[in-house]
């Protein structure tokens, strides 16, 4: 089991080593919102990357889109998220903060207390629409209002008939997406864990209805087995049913894959059985015909469909707090990054022994030898037990170190993150010997 860390550990961790920086923060912030640093921004690419090769390179059923985030409004009307995508927001009687009911502390016991004075007086719960309203082209009137999608589904469903005209599919098939959506959040918070703005992995499944029960079965354990094979732990890791209450409008089953957060079990995933209702529905708001047939056999119908959901943000957290441990190396304390090397921000970092000219040219040999098959840190800064350090807190799953001895024997030492051992290998067998090290 890793260690327990708190989320402000996790933050402060991520500021000082440049994945994740509160946007804006020279002035002051913004209302929870996060800019990804040079560290975020490979591995956020990492996760999506290792959920791309699982959803569409590994398959062969699968294929990919990149639709539009300014959607038009007549999408989420016919989806109904218009009248049903909202949350219950009330106000605090005494000290006028706004809230999400269903979230306060102690909601669900029936005695709900607001978390900022303590009073328990709260107004009518009253639903309040979670979809970002923009205005495209120089006018703002009703006519030009478009909405930042809150998902990036309904692209899969409005372009359901253009991608079987292009790919011969037949159910089960799939339609895979990844981006960013955007919810106007009543209480945002928890880091990176809620957020207005943030990253989505979607893929939807259509698969024949009578099938349905069987798919989504399927990619319930499909999708725990991607977390646990990427290093979460499995006890980490639970899936859970949702209650008729919790269920989306267009939902008849839902599980979470829930993961076991600093302050609680905390959703990563949710897996739904969306049935026809989309394609149904946007087949009867455009008039289009939205069912599969087969030439074939003359066999129609509307497909049912199963979505994994993921938040590509939340689960980049979730990877780093699953990945973090501290031990003693020759006495010392280190902090560790576990993370898979598939996720891993670098996965090699090349180090110089010492910034001595003689070293440099065989030093940048290596990296460049090195820099086609993995991404890698340069480092030649301070002593080289600091800079193993900072390659362990980061994450980084094995540091080549360029020494003197070197310039005689043209080997190299490479020296591995989670046991610290070091191994000589000529600079000839490198490549081979780091590709089998990160077993990629
Ligand atoms: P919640 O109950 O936490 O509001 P949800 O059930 O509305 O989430 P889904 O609509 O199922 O979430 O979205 C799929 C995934 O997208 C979630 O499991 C989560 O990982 C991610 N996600 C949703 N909302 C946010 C958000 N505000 N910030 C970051 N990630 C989010």
């Amino acid at each position: 089991m890793p260690m327990a860390v708190s989320m402000e550990e996790v933050a402060r961790l991520c500021k000082a080593r440049g994945f994740v920086y509160p946007s804006a923060e020279i002035y002051g912030g913004f209302r929870s919102t996060y800019d990804y640093g040079p560290l975020g921004v490979l591995m956020l690419r990492n996760v999506k990357e290792a959920w791309w090769r699982s959803m569409v390179q590994l398959r062969q059923e699968v294929v990919g889109l990149d639709a539009a985030i300014l959607s038009s409004p007549r999408i989420w009307e016919a989806s109904g998220h218009l009248a049903n995508f909202t949350d219950p927001l009330v106000d605090c009687r005494r000290c006028k903060q706004r809230w999400r009911w269903d979230q306060l502390p102690g909601a669900e016991d029936g005695h709900p207390s607001c978390p900022n004075c303590g009073a328990s007086d709260f107004t009518e719960a009253r639903p309040f629409n979670l979809m970002f309203k923009t205005f495209v082209g120089p006018v703002e009137d009703e006519g030009s209002v478009a909405y930042l999608r809150p998902e990036t589904a309904q692209g899969h469903f409005v372009n359901f008939a253009n991608v079987l005209q292009t790919e011969h599919l037949r159910p089960p098939f799939g339609i895979a997406q990844m981006g960013k959506s955007f919810r106007n959040e009543i209480t945002p918070g928890n880091f990176v864990f809620r957020t207005r703005e943030f990253e989505q992995m979607e893929l939807e499944y259509f698969v024949p209805p009578d099938e349905a029960d069987r798919w989504l079965e399927y990619w319930c354990n499909e999708r725990l087995e991607w977390y646990v094979r990427l290093g979460i732990p499995r006890e980490m890791l639970r899936l859970r049913a949702h209650t008729p209450e919790e269920l989306s409008h267009y939902s008849s089953g839902t599980f979470d894959v829930e993961f076991a957060f600093p302050w609680g079990w905390g959703e990563l995933e949710g897996i739904a059985n969306r049935t026809d209702y989309d394609l149904k529905a946007h087949a009867k708001a455009s008039g289009q015909v939205l069912e599969f047939s087969d030439p074939a056999t003359g066999e129609r119908y509307v497909p049912y469909v199963i979505e994994p959901a993921a938040g590509a943000t939340r689960t980049m957290m979730a990877f780093i707090i699953a990945a973090y441990s501290s031990d003693e190396v020759g006495g010392e304390p280190r902090t560790v990054l576990r993370l898979h090397p598939r996720l891993a921000p670098y996965q090699v970092a090349v180090l110089p022994l010492s910034k001595k000219d003689v070293l440099v040219p065989v030093a940048k040999e290596v990296l460049q030898l090195l820099q086609p098959v993995a991404m890698c840190d340069y480092d030649d800064t301070r002593s080289i037990g600091r800079r193993y350090r900072r390659q362990d807190e980061i994450g980084t799953p094995l540091c080549v170190t360029v020494d003197f001895a070197t310039l005689q024997d043209r080997a190299v030492t490479i020296r591995d993150r989670d046991t610290t051992e070091q191994v000589r290998v000529p600079i000839d067998e490198l490549v081979e010997a780091v590709s089998a090290r990160l077993s990629w």
